[in-house]
């Protein structure tokens, strides 16, 4: 911004060159110009203990404007977007096979600051582990948590608290959450990946309303190892409500806290604890530990809905991460010790927002397709969503910050960026 100003002043009025001249004195290059200011803030900004970072997963500019219109009207503005600074990602892995990134090679970016396969957990191009932001952190004293309502072990969270080569070895990454990292915190679904085939659990094999799910564990009873290792087991918000233990295993769901359908076709959002009242909870219990937390957090309906083209369940997703993304804005507010960052590994659906009259499917295929129309808050207008995709995009992502080195997050930067910048607070060299 200063180098724009500048060259508008530099116009041909004399008066305004001199100007320039006596800035250019003051600051003789445009570098120091814009660093000077920064680190005399940098100064002044309380020291960095906690960070609370948000994944609203495949959730890009266009989700968050459809949000915007949908939950704050016309002119209103989302919380998220409400965050001191403002950027955007670039989220290309590195994967002979693939331009666009899955959650995996994504969250490893996040993790490790390291690019990798789509796949990987943590590991790199060539397969060998990587440090983990989760596992730094805890190594330097402070608590960890993990929140999301896809399975704990999906591969958001999984990349920053384990190391697979495989996505899908969720038992397995459940397994090293227990046995290895040991987040103290762990709320989510995903209760088949934790018991071996045949015991069921708190939530029931081959349920009605999908019966696909049930127990698939091969590394024994885990919620029985994590109770022998300290953690206080819930099930219901009720439990959840209760538990006071400083470390905490979740598990609300078979799978998903929700069911990824189409539209009408079984599309189900109601988990059994909404990631709020979870967000909530793991911030009371990690904020006890006198040396900071990490905690990371995520909404994967706003992806998995978006798979299934169903704008009305990803507006639905979004709202709970806006009220979610409010909880830890608060505690920002009153702990100014904290880092909040909120962002997307990708987008999903290649989604576009239009006028409510654009009803004609450019796209073409007859899957992906407008969808809607959608209310506006605060008006009797509409607009639809159009579906490009059923996959992700390579679009950027949005990432907004605030709180000790938010302003790091202005401008453009790959991915692996958040890892650099995390890793200040969570995992600082010397
Ligand atoms: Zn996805």
């Amino acid at each position: 911004m200063r180098v724009r100003m500048t060259r508008k002043w530099a116009a041909p009025a004399v008066a305004a060159a001199a100007a320039v001249v006596a800035t250019m004195v003051v600051n003789p290059t445009p570098g120091a110009s814009a660093s000077a200011p920064q680190s005399a803030a940098k100064s002044k900004a309380p020291a960095a203990k906690n960070v609370i970072f948000i994944n609203g997963d495949g959730m890009g500019s266009a989700a968050r404007e459809a949000a915007r219109l949908h939950l704050a009207g016309l002119y209103g503005q989302l919380t998220m977007d409400k965050l001191a600074a403002s950027g955007q990602l670039t989220t290309t892995p590195d994967d002979p096979k693939s331009v666009i990134t899955d959650s995996a090679a994504a969250a490893t970016a996040w993790a490790t600051g390291e690019k990798t396969y789509n796949g990987a957990i943590s590991v790199d191009v060539d397969g060998n582990k990587l440090a983990t932001l989760g596992a730094q952190a805890k190594a330097n004293g402070k608590a960890t948590g993990l929140v999301t309502t896809a399975q704990v072990t999906d591969a958001s969270p999984a990349a920053f608290f384990a190391n697979t080569a495989n996505r899908s070895a969720q038992d397995e990454i459940a397994r090293q959450y227990i046995e290895v990292s040991k987040p103290d915190v762990i709320l989510g679904g995903g209760e088949d990946w934790w018991l071996p085939k045949g015991t069921p659990g708190a939530f029931a094999d081959k349920p009605a309303e999908d019966t696909s799910e049930g127990s698939v564990g091969t590394k024994g009873n885990l919620i029985n190892k994590a109770k022998n290792k300290g953690y206080t087991y819930v099930n219901s918000a009720k439990q959840l409500d209760k538990a006071k233990g400083s470390k905490l295993l979740g598990l609300f769901a078979n799978e998903e806290m929700f069911q990824q359908r189409p539209e009408g076709q079984g599309d189900v959002y109601s988990p059994v604890v909404d990631l709020p009242t979870m967000t909530d909870k793991a911030l009371s219990t990690l904020s006890k530990n006198k040396k900071g937390f990490f905690l990371m957090v995520e909404e994967e309906g706003t992806d998995e809905f978006a798979h299934s083209n169903n704008g009305a369940r990803v507006l639905q997703s979004m709202q709970q991460l806006e009220k979610t993304v409010a909880i830890a804005r608060a505690y920002v507010a009153t702990h100014p010790d904290t880092l909040l960052v909120v962002t997307g590994d990708h987008e999903t659906g290649g989604l576009s927002v239009e006028e409510a009259t654009d009803t004609a499917d450019e796209s073409g295929d007859g899957i992906s397709r407008e969808d809607g129309p959608f209310s506006i808050r605060g008006s009797d207008r509409t607009f639809v969503i159009d579906w490009t995709t059923s996959g992700h995009t390579s679009v950027d992502v949005p990432v907004t910050a605030s709180g000790p080195l938010s302003a790091e997050f202005s401008g453009k930067h790959p991915n692996t960026y958040v890892h650099d910048v995390l890793a200040r607070i969570l995992a600082p060299r010397g």
